[in-house]
C-alpha cells in the first residue's frame, strides 16, 4: 500500500477548489462508480467538480447517478480541455499510468502544471504528487469509501454516493466472488445498503439489461470457444464480421471471457476481439490462483492489470494473435499446472 501526501492534500482541500476527476479509457463500472462517487462527495464539501472520461461508457452504466454530466474527452473536447486547464487539481481514478487514457488525453494531461492525486488498485503505479495505491483492494470504489472514511466523512455518504460505490465494488468483484472480496468489502457493502444503495435494482440495471443481439453474440462467442486441457486454458475469439452480424455495441463483450474460465478444470482464459477500426486485437485475460495474467499481458501483449484480470492488445491478425498465444503456453505449462489446486 502506498499513501503519499494525504495530510497535505487534506489541507489543500480545506478551501473550495476546482477539481477534475478522470477515469480510464473504455470506463467500466468501477471507473464510472468511483469517479461519480468522489464527485458527489467533493460537491458536498463545496468543491466545484467535473468528471471527464476519455470516451463513453457502455449503455448499461448510463443510469448511474451523475453519469449524464460526464464530459467525454473525444466528443466534448472543448469543454473537457477548458475544465482541465482551469482546474486546481486532478484526481486520477481506477488507472495506474497516464497512457491508460489514450494518447490524445495523455498529451493534454502531460502538459498539466498542477498536481495529480491517484486513487487506484492496479499494479506498478506511476508516481504522482498524492497517491493512494493498494493492489490488495478489490476496487477503486472501495478505496474511495476508505478515502471518505480517512476524512471522517462517512456520514456524508448519501443514496447517490452509496449507489455509485456499490456498483463499482459489485462489478470489480464479479458480484462479490473474486479473491479480492474480503470481510471488509462485505462490511462496506452492508453500510452502503444501510445508506440507501438498492442492491436488487443495481444488479438488475447492470446484469439484466441485455439486448437480444447481445445474447446472440454471446452464443457466437461460446461456439468459438477452444479448450486446451493440457494447459488448463480456454480461449474465445470474436471476429469483426461476427460482431457486425450481431450489431455489436460497446460493452457487449464485457464478461464473456468469464465463460471460458467457468469451465471445470480451466484456470487461464482469454478472449481475442478483433477491432478493425483501431486495427488491433483487444485481449482480456483471466486466471485463477497464482498464475499472474498481469505479468503475462505485460510480457507478451503490451498490457497489464491485476494478477487475475488483465488486458492487452496485438497488432497481428486475429489468427496470428491466437497462434502467438497458443505457442507461448508451452513455456508456462509447469506454472499453469501448479497455480491452482482444484
Ligand atoms: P478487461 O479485460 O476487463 O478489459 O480489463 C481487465 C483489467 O485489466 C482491468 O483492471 C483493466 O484496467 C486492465 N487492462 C485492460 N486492458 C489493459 C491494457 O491494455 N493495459 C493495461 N495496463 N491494463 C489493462
Ligand atoms: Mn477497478
Amino acid at each position: 500500500m502506498i499513501l503519499k501526501g494525504f495530510e497535505d492534500l487534506k489541507s489543500f482541500l480545506a478551501e473550495p477548489k476546482k477539481v477534475v476527476i478522470i477515469g480510464h479509457r473504455n470506463p467500466d463500472g468501477d471507473a464510472v462508480g468511483s469517479t461519480l462517487a468522489l464527485k458527489h462527495y467533493l460537491d458536498k464539501k463545496e468543491h466545484q467538480t467535473t468528471v471527464i472520461m476519455p470516451n463513453d461508457s457502455p449503455d448499461f452504466l448510463h443510469w448511474i447517478p451523475g453519469s449524464k454530466e460526464i464530459y467525454k474527452f473525444d466528443k466534448q473536447n472543448r469543454q473537457a480541455q477548458r475544465a482541465i486547464s482551469s482546474s486546481d487539481i486532478i484526481f486520477l481514478l481506477d488507472f495506474n499510468a497516464l497512457h491508460r487514457v489514450g494518447s490524445d488525453m495523455q498529451n493534454t494531461l502531460e502538459k498539466y502544471s498542477n498536481d495529480f492525486v491517484m486513487i487506484d488498485h492496479h499494479q506498478q503505479p506511476d508516481d504522482v504528487t498524492y497517491m493512494y495505491s493498494d493492489t490488495e483492494i478489490c476496487s477503486t470504489c472501495q478505496m474511495v469509501y476508505q478515502f471518505i472514511e480517512m476524512n471522517n466523512d462517512l456520514n456524508l455518504i448519501d443514496h447517490d454516493i452509496a449507489t455509485c460505490l456499490y456498483t463499482g465494488i459489485m462489478t470489480d468483484t464479479g458480484s462479490f466472488r473474486f479473491r479480492s472480496t474480503t470481510s471488509k468489502t462485505h462490511r462496506i457493502i452492508a453500510d452502503l445498503i444501510d445508506k440507501g444503495a438498492k442492491n436488487d435494482r443495481i444488479h438488475n440495471n447492470i446484469y439484466d439489461a441485455n439486448s437480444y443481439n447481445r445474447l446472440l453474440l454471446l452464443g457466437q462467442a461460446l461456439s468459438n470457444l477452444q479448450i486446451l486441457p493440457s494447459y488448463k486454458t480456454a480461449y474465445i475469439t470474436l471476429s469483426d464480421d461476427e460482431k457486425k452480424r450481431f450489431d455489436f455495441q460497446k460493452g457487449d463483450t464485457e464478461g464473456v471471457v468469464n465463460y471460458a474460465l467457468s469451465l471445470k478444470g480451466i484456470i487461464f482464459a482469454a478472449i481475442f476481439i478483433e477491432d478493425k477500426e483501431q486495427g488491433i486485437i483487444k485481449i482480456s485475460f483471466r486466471s485463477k490462483g497464482n498464475f499472474s495474467v498481469n505479468q503475462f499481458a505485460r510480457n507478451h501483449f503490451e498490457g497489464g492489470g491485476h494478477d487475475n484480470a488483465a488486458g492487452g492488445k496485438s497488432d497481428l491478425s486475429l489468427s496470428n494473435t491466437v497462434t502467438k498465444f497458443t505457442s507461448l503456453l508451452n513455456q508456462y505449462q509447469q506454472e499453469l499446472e501448479t497455480s491452482y489446486e482444484i
